[in-house]
């Protein structure tokens, strides 16, 4: 194991005894990964970028690697990349990447690629977590496991901080919504296998920019468990900057030897 590796795999793992049931349910993961980063403005995708001398998807493929419960991990990829994620996951010992699909020109047709792996065949749960959140608790994974083996389909999520408005023509506020009923929805959102395959099979036309949406327009019950705060969307250069605050703390909490995370 490199330095590096133990630094990331330093996340908590008191999930999994408590999850231990969980390990018992096949479980893969689709990451994808194939996004180009327009909203960033960087040359190289954010996924590929060093976050403390990691690649952020070394550090998202670390996460699952260390977690027992997780059996497969399956990265949809843009084609120029494939070399790069076979060379980082064998250089920081990666063993669950048992697929890479090139990915499609939006998130969802990445991972429709991904859904057709053999890989994905015989998972009885299925999640799907963006390269770009390297920084999701193992505890987190686990709870979502549980909750779309019993519900179906489950997704994390927070409480917006701001007061949301709905905006109409010419900027001016249509309405202001009930906060008290929103939630601002993270990955990873899991999914009985039968669920995801039929949403995506039903889709259609319909773009989703999560896959919560896609069940839910099949008419499936989606259940919301609380997410995590510092499980952030790394998309702006301001994400980043945030993002390299969060792994220096994990970095410095590795070397002082404690593993709580803040
Ligand atoms: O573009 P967005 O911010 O929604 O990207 C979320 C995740 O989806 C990222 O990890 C990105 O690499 C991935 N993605 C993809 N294929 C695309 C666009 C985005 O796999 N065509």
């Amino acid at each position: 194991m490199t330095s590096a590796t133990a630094v990331v795999s330093s996340a908590p793992h008191t999930a999994s005894f408590q999850y231990l049931w969980v390990t018992f349910v096949k479980t893969t993961v689709i990451i994808p990964a194939a996004g180009t980063g327009k909203r960033f403005g960087n040359a190289i995708p954010k996924q590929y970028l060093e976050l403390g001398g990691i690649p952020t998807i070394v550090r998202t493929l670390l996460l699952f690697e260390n977690i027992p419960q997780i059996g497969a991990i399956v990265v949809a990829v843009h084609p120029d990349w494939e070399d790069f994620l076979r060379k980082a996951a064998a250089q920081y010992g990666i063993s669950k990447v048992s697929d890479i699909q090139h990915g499609g020109a939006e998130r969802q047709e990445s991972i429709a690629h991904a859904l057709a792996s053999s890989s994905v065949s015989n998972a009885d749960i299925i999640l799907v977590h963006d390269a770009v959140r390297p920084f999701c608790s193992a505890e987190l994974v686990c709870r979502i496991i549980a909750a779309a083996a019993e519900n179906g389909a489950a997704i994390p999520a927070i409480m917006p901080k701001e007061t949301i408005k709905r905006v109409g023509e010419g900027d001016i506020i249509a309405e202001t919504l009930d906060r008290s009923a929103l939630r601002a929805a993270q990955t990873p959102q899991g999914f009985r296998a039968e669920v995801l395959q039929t949403a995506y099979a039903a889709a259609g036309n319909l773009l989703g920019t999560d896959d919560a949406s896609l069940a839910e327009a099949a008419g499936f019950p989606v259940a919301i468990i609380p997410g995590e705060e510092r499980n952030i969307k790394i998309t702006t250069q301001f994400d980043w900057n945030i993002a390299e605050l969060i792994a220096a703390e994990q970095a410095k909490q590795h070397i002082n030897g404690t593993t709580r995370q803040p």
